[in-house]
């Protein structure tokens, strides 16, 4: 590799707290955007349905592996119903629009959604609420039809800092986070 940072200069990084990747695994601007879009249509809110005409399917005959792969990504993608997360906030407009191809209509979803695995959902008795909202497969310990219900949360509930970190990771993928805290210790 001609671009190769002398050895040197990768030290005195890894010294400064940077962590070396390879330039091969390094993604370009366009490809963690479009990986971002995808991230942000997948959820969460998804539930897998087996359709009939999927159940009918041969599997294993054809051999050219990456049209099979992709197929079976389109698939998967069709199995599932997905609501779009935009619906659940009151005022949220689908950035994807026409092109969204998750679900608008919660009663349409919820018409589709696979019966609950329990009657109690275990975030919503920590938290008081629960992310997955109708999505949930404990759903209906939070949902009253078309209602979301929320509660107080447990007396024992303790928030982590490991959630909710997207403006974090905004701030990261800008370089606008503030490390000079970390930079210290370093
Ligand atoms: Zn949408
Ligand atoms: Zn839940």
């Amino acid at each position: 590799m001609k671009e190769d940072i002398k050895t040197e200069e990768v030290s005195k990084r890894v010294e400064g707290g940077w962590a070396p990747i390879k330039k091969e695994y390094l993604l370009s601007k366009e490809e963690l955007e479009t990986l971002n879009a995808e991230k942000l249509q997948e959820p969460a809110l998804e539930v897998a349905v087996e359709r009939d005409d999927q159940k009918e399917r041969k599997r294993g005959q054809d051999k050219r592996r990456e049209k099979k792969m992709a197929h079976a990504r389109n698939d998967m993608r069709n199995a599932s119903i997905r609501l779009c997360p935009s619906v659940l906030l009151k005022g949220r407009i689908c950035k994807f629009g026409n092109k969204c191809t998750a679900e608008h209509s919660i009663e349409k979803f919820m018409e589709q959604k696979p019966q609950d695995i329990g009657p109690e959902c275990p975030s919503f008795n920590q938290m008081g609420k629960c992310q997955f909202s109708f999505a949930c497969r404990f759903g209906q310990a939070h949902t009253n039809g078309l209602e979301q219900i929320e509660k107080e949360p447990d007396p024992s509930y303790k928030p982590t800092m490991n959630t909710n970190y997207s403006a974090i990771q905004i701030a990261m993928r800008k370089h606008q986070y503030d490390f000079s805290r970390a930079d210290k210790v370093l």
